[in-house]
């Protein structure tokens, strides 16, 4: 479980995340939506420990893991961060792309390598290297390679906007799948309405720095909050 409380960012004297506030359950996803700008992305940095908050705290299952005091460093916060430009290793085979993370024995991190490229059905590609796979291939491998430790939570910052419409469909469904099977509380960063009524169990609606409307998507979807809302899910249909 994850839960973020109050959080501020300002750059330059303009305050980007306005006092945001959300708890995801383990097993849920959440999809922070909203326009261009509105700060999603330096919200999900903030939770990843890249990007400091002003103020504000973070708990991880009723853990501090920051606050502007008290700060556990990203690589130990069992969060685990899939984002569009997060491109595998080049120089690294599959295998070692999703072992990346890993710690422990060879046999258990192989075990564990082969189980994760199995459910994204990739085994066979398993000592190929990322140019020989094709990108919806490269992202399921980018998946097994962010679930691979076991991560509490996974976050997600519009990873699947660099695939094909074709793709895009069976890999969302595939993540989703193997997200809820790993119970991860997801936190799926995404501008695309459309997207988020098809991911999300709760949809958090964000504008200038501030959820502004919250629930399951049926609801935010047939009963927005406001004509900006309406307005901003208006171009799905
Ligand atoms: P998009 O959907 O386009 O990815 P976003 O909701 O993810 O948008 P953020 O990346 O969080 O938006 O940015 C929110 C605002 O904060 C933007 O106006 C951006 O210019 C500003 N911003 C983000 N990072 C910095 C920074 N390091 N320095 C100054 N301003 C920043
Ligand atoms: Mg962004």
């Amino acid at each position: 479980r994850l839960e973020i409380r109050n959080m501020v960012r300002q750059f330059d004297g303009r305050t980007v995340v306005d006092d945001v506030s959300m708890t995801i359950q383990a097993g849920q996803v959440t999809c922070l939506l909203g326009p261009s700008g509105c700060g999603k992305s330096t919200t999900l940095r903030m939770i990843a420990g890249v990007e400091m908050q002003d103020s504000g705290e973070i708990y991880v299952d009723g853990k501090l893991i920051c606050d502007t005091v008290f700060r556990v460093p990203p690589e130990r916060r069992e969060i685990g961060l899939m984002f569009q430009d997060f491109a595998l290793f080049p120089h690294l085979s599959v295998a070692d792309n999703v072992a990346f993370g890993l710690k422990g024995p060879k046999a258990e991190k192989r075990a564990r390598v082969e189980e994760l490229l199995r459910k994204v059905d990739l085994i066979r590609y398993i000592d190929e290297f990322p140019h020989q796979l094709s990108g919806g291939e490269q992202q399921r491998v980018a998946l097994a390679r962010a679930l691979a430790p076991r991560p509490r939570i996974m976050l997600m910052d519009e990873p699947f906007s660099g695939l094909d419409n074709r793709l895009r469909d069976g890999i969302r469904d595939e993540t989703l799948a193997l997200l809820k099977e790993e119970d991860t509380a997801v936190l799926l960063v995404t501008h695309e309405p459309e997207e988020a009524m098809r991911m999300a169990d709760e949809i958090a609606l964000m504008r200038d720095g501030k959820i502004v409307q919250r629930g399951a998507p049926y609801n935010v979807y047939t009963r927005p909050r406001d004509k900006a809302a309406v307005a901003f899910f208006s171009d799905i249909n």
